[in-house]
């Protein structure tokens, strides 16, 4: 394409022609560029992927918390953000850094998955690493709070152990430390990350009223049917050593399609995203 944009549209009245062969490279170049308007438009008119309310007020939330990317996240993997509103942002960022502390401290700072994630974890209970004198009091208050909540029993707890969080069975330990994290909080998490890939993939919002998000936590065992079914038929994208995703869309119905979201190998998030049942026409 050497003639400039205006010239060519002079060329024909009604703008370009799609019979006329020197116009066809331009009338791609003009739907690519309506392509980008429409889109600048829908975050200028604004909806938000969480709550899907309308506003001109947009801010940027992480699919993924960008509190847990591993310290050696290579910084040319994008972050994934979606427009959220600011009262769903600080809600997530609430509900994300609660899992990190609890699941964090169930980390092995050894653990090249998931390299600082331990360390952050402590970092955001240490009084001493508050920077002023308000955050101080804010951390010790959480740790006051998380202390309270952990317990230290003599053997490794059989029943209600999260997947892939139990103790290590080949190693043997004088007592155990055990910490509760909150169910409702980790399927909020799960719904929020689907919300945003699909955002992301589709460039769509999944309305509330017409389909479905289960979040299930599988162990590994119990998983292989649901796996096997999404590698086949689906793709993986890695976010860094830390993060990885496999999605298998139905062809049939987009809106039908499963989610398996792996941090730092050993949350495992399993999704099934699908229309509701009165919504299957
Ligand atoms: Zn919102």
């Amino acid at each position: 394409m050497t003639a400039p944009v205006d010239d060519r549209l002079t060329s024909h009245s009604s703008g370009p022609s799609k019979s006329c062969a020197f116009c066809r490279p331009l009338n791609s170049y003009v739907s690519l560029k309506m392509k980008n308007q429409k889109k600048e438009q829908r975050y200028k008119i604004g909806r938000y992927v969480h709550c899907l309310e309308q506003s001109n007020e947009i801010n940027d939330d992480h699919i993924f918390p960008s509190a847990w990317y591993p310290d050696d996240t290579p910084g040319t993997v994008e972050r994934w953000t979606i427009p959220c509103c600011v009262k769903c942002n600080r809600e997530h960022g609430a509900n994300e850094q609660e899992l990190l502390i609890r699941m964090g401290l169930c980390i092995s700072p050894k653990d090249v998955r998931a390299t600082g994630v331990a360390f952050r974890a402590l970092r955001s209970i240490s009084p001493q690493s508050g920077k002023n004198n308000r955050d101080k009091s804010a951390r010790q208050m959480k740790r006051v709070t998380i202390l309270k909540d952990i317990e230290v029993v003599k053997n490794s707890p059989v029943f209600g152990i999260f997947p892939n969080f139990g103790a290590d069975p080949t190693i043997h330990y004088d007592d155990y430390t055990v910490i509760n994290v909150p169910a409702g909080g980790l399927i909020k998490l799960g719904e929020k990350i689907v919300r945003g890939l699909t955002y992301h993939f589709e460039r769509r919002f999944i309305e509330k009223e017409k389909e479905q998000i289960d979040i299930f936590f599988l162990q590994d065992q119990d998983a292989a049917e649901i796996v096997n079914l999404a590698k086949r038929y689906g793709e993986s994208i890695h976010r860094g050593p830390g993060i990885l995703v496999t999605r298998a869309v139905t062809t049939d119905d987009t809106r039908a399609a499963i989610f398996i979201i792996e941090i730092w190998g050993r949350l495992k998030v399993y999704a099934l995203l699908q229309p509701k049942r009165n919504d299957l026409s």
